[in-house]
């Protein structure tokens, strides 16, 4: 019998019950026994919840109150040793861990926050030292993966703990900073494994009949070196020798090119992504077929809010028990379903029709199910299978979806509408004469501080309680509030701050064709960060101007330059669930060309200054090097400059990047005017250098703007310093990390104005 096996459940709760629960401990209103009981009750209900969907293989540890991965580095006692000084119980120590404790006489720095491969769910890094000393709790009830298997059983659901593998959590992790040139991780593995071995003889001591082991790091690029410790890493774990399944499993991408690593390893099975990685199939299944390993068929999207399409998912099913029969093959979640919203049923306002192409993961259990049971006997679910084939009719010719006019406009772009008119220098000259700015012209990346007062406006506009008009005024008097600030403290291109806008990528989506909007589908970005991405559905069209307005209105009551501020075609489209019936590059040409025609109606409207923001270009980035990759460094950079070369030279286009090191290269061929980068924690000449060379202008950010402290103008005058060194200053403009937004007034105030005070120092001197 084909099995059903789920990678892992959302831990937010329905209701978002653990962001609320973890933020109200930390700020003190509920107890620790609260917040544990929270989550065992969020663990309780999704196991049985998958039980009764039938899900055969259940994954116990998929539940963590701060990150996966900072749970394995708690439970493997690799905690640097500043985390260690205070007496913390474990769950202070994670949380001190993941996002720093400044608490009475404590004061301890988060660790490093990294993206988790492609997604926008970002881990804690583990950070290693040569004698870091590996070890599990010496009380069981503290050994999480066993504890929680455990609570499972005594609920009557039998579930697959799930652990993250010993070469990726090594591989995943850095050094300790004064080990990063001298310390091999994987030099680590001999202290590693038996620890591992003894976690999961405890889990089979306590009766667990199956284990899965992630290794996505096999989806990434790898050196011999690491190919080769898999081997070295499983076969001294020897999981064959214990009466338990094995699992192995990879997602995210393909793992063709490391096959060699692990086709010997001594395991039950691997599990791989067929949903973003279908290419893969024909090779695996010939090698799985002249082995004994199991094979578990990742085909339900644990990234993405679609139905699935059953013909096509069991193709690939069908393909794999031809080949190595039912017994050995389980249909599976392509990841864990961490990634998805929890619930549809939840949308209580969108359409019925938008509402009947989705799943969200309570419905993608059904799916898994579904699909096992249709693998071995296709009647028993002939009707879902039946009303599946309709919604795929349905969705294909969809109104909703279909587009001709967009289709058609998209098919016509040519080379020269991504081309301005005249190269940089040229456009340089007509600018420099139009806007006469001084040198290192100083300005913001966009936002100013959110206030209370800005989303109780904003929740009362949404709910109908004040009037469009008086929704207006208001707006129209915090963008006041802002142009008079950035004059008295002569700021020397100005920002309307966008006040009206709640989330960039949501803001723009609303307003335009082609998009659905969630109430609840919240996912976690990180920690009790929780994002409800926009859903693309359509071909994607914009009815009338979405930014004009407020620009205007900026520009309108003063003289010095307003910016006027966008958000980019690859943001839009990796901070939103993109369609999973056109390819990525289709979707971003179709955003470009309504950022084409928002920044032309700006020009037209007298804003000569657009920024247009790809703070996510970065992490579009596809995984391995490569075709792929190379492609997508051509058509990210074209979306981009399709959106902004309809303008004159005297147009003066903007971008900013930000959470990434980013390729100058890359940035280059976006051939905006200016660029601002975030900067400020970059503590590396080296990386200044290589801006050395970025032929437009450039601002590397000047001060972090997720922190509340404030910068004096001495340190703002010798950061610039060490930048003119190697910098050429006609280039350089004078600005943030990032938008302002999440700070407070206070600090922006004393903040921009030290900033805005080095760079006249500069301008005396040069
Ligand atoms: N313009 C946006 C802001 O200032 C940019 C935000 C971002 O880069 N994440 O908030
Ligand atoms: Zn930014």
């Amino acid at each position: 019998m084909v099995q059903s096996s789920v990678l892992g459940f959302p831990r937010i709760g329905g209701n978002r019950e653990l962001k609320k629960a973890t933020e109200s401990y930390w700020s003190g209103k509920i107890t620790q026994e609260e917040l544990i009981k929270v989550g065992k009750d969020i663990r309780a209900a999704n196991w049985k919840l998958q039980k009764a969907n039938g899900i055969d293989l259940i994954a116990s540890n998929d539940f963590s109150f701060y990150d996966q991965v900072l749970d394995l580095s708690l439970l493997f006692n690799v905690i640097p040793s500043q985390y260690n000084k205070y007496n913390l119980n474990n769950l202070d120590k994670l949380f001190a861990m993941g996002r720093g404790l400044q608490k009475d006489s404590i004061d301890v720095t988060a660790l490093e926050m990294v993206k988790w491969f492609d997604s926008n769910y970002h881990y804690v890094r583990p950070t290693f030292n040569p004698s870091t000393e590996f070890k599990l709790p010496e009380n069981d009830a503290d050994i999480k993966p066993l504890a929680e298997y455990l609570e499972a059983k005594a609920l009557g659901v039998e579930t697959q703990p799930v652990l993250l593998g010993p070469i990726s959590f090594l591989t995943l992790g850095k050094p300790e900073k004064e080990y990063l040139d001298s310390l091999d991780l994987l030099s680590l593995l001999p202290k590693l494994i038996p620890v591992y071995k003894s976690l999961i003889e405890k889990l089979q001591k306590a009766g667990a009949k199956n284990i899965q082991i992630d290794e996505p790091v096999l989806v990434l690029d790898l050196d011999k070196k690491t190919q080769d410790a898999f081997k070295t890493a499983y076969d001294s774990l020897n999981l064959a020798s214990l009466p338990l399944k094995s699992t192995i499993a990879t997602y995210f991408g393909t793992v063709v090119p490391n096959l060699d690593a692990i086709k010997t390893l001594p395991v039950s099975g691997f599990h791989f992504d067929f949903t973003r990685a279908p290419e893969q199939l024909d090779t695996i299944l010939s090698w799985l077929s002249a082995s004994k390993y199991a094979l578990s068929v990742g085909i339900v999207d644990g990234r993405n809010v679609w139905k699935n399409n059953f013909a096509k998912s069991l193709k690939v099913i069908e393909a794999s028990v031809a080949k190595l029969g039912a017994d050995r093959v389980t249909v599976a979640t392509s990841s864990s379903l961490l990634h998805t919203p929890v619930d549809l049923e939840a949308e209580t306002k969108l359409s019925e029709e938008i509402k009947s192409f989705f799943a969200f993961a309570t419905q993608k259990l059904k799916e898994v199910k579904v699909l096992a049971t249709a693998a071995s006997d296709k009647n028993s679910v002939e009707s879902e299978l039946k009303a599946n084939e309709e919604y795929v009719t349905k969705r294909q010719t969809s109104k909703l979806i279909n587009n001709t006019a967009v289709q058609e406009r998209v098919a016509g772009i040519t080379d020269s509408m991504g081309r301005r008119n005249h190269p940089f220098p040229e456009r340089y000259a007509v600018q420099k004469d139009f806007y006469k700015l001084p040198l290192f012209p100083t300005t913001t990346i966009g936002s100013f501080p959110q206030t209370k007062e800005i989303r109780i406006n904003r929740n009362k506009f949404q709910k109908g309680k004040i009037s469009a008009e008086e929704y207006e005024t208001f707006i129209n008097s915090e963008i006041e509030k802002v142009i008079r600030f950035q004059e008295e403290i002569d700021l020397d291109v100005l920002v309307h701050g966008e006040p009206e806008r709640n989330d960039m990528t949501a803001y723009f989506g609303e307003q335009i064709n082609g998009y659905a909007f969630t109430l609840n589908g919240w996912v976690q970005s990180y920690g009790s960060r929780y994002v409800r991405p926009p859903v693309i559905i359509g071909d994607l069209s914009r009815p009338k101007p979405m930014s004009v307005k407020e620009s205007v209105y900026a520009q309108s009551i003063t003289t010095k330059h307003v910016k006027g501020m966008l958000t980019g075609p690859i943001t839009m489209l990796r901070w939103s669930f993109p369609r999973d019936d056109v390819d990525q590059k289709t979707q971003a040409f179709q955003l470009a060309l309504v950022l084409r025609d928002e920044v032309k109606d700006l020009e037209n409207a007298g804003i000569n200054i657009i920024q247009v923001d790809e703070p996510a270009l970065r992490e579009g980035l596809p995984l391995r090097s490569g075709a792929e990759r190379d492609a997508y460094y051509k058509w990210a950079a074209e979306s981009f400059r399709v959106s902004t070369s309809c303008v004159e030279d005297k147009t003066q286009i903007h971008s900013h990047f930000c959470y990434s090191d980013l390729d100058p290269n890359h940035i280059k061929a976006l051939d905006a005017d200016v660029v601002s980068i975030e900067f400020s924690k970059k503590d590396d000449p080296n990386y200044i250098r290589e801006f050395k060379t970025y032929p437009n202008h450039v601002g590397l950010g000047l001060f972090d703007i997720h922190s509340p402290r404030v910068p004096s103008k001495e340190e703002f005058i010798t950061k610039m310093g060490k930048i003119l060194e190697t910098q050429e200053y006609e280039k350089f403009w004078v600005n943030p990390d990032c938008g302002l937004k999440t700070r407070g007034w206070e600090e922006t105030k004393v903040s921009l104005t030290n900033m805005v005070e080095a760079a006249k120092f500069y301008r005396e001197k040069y």
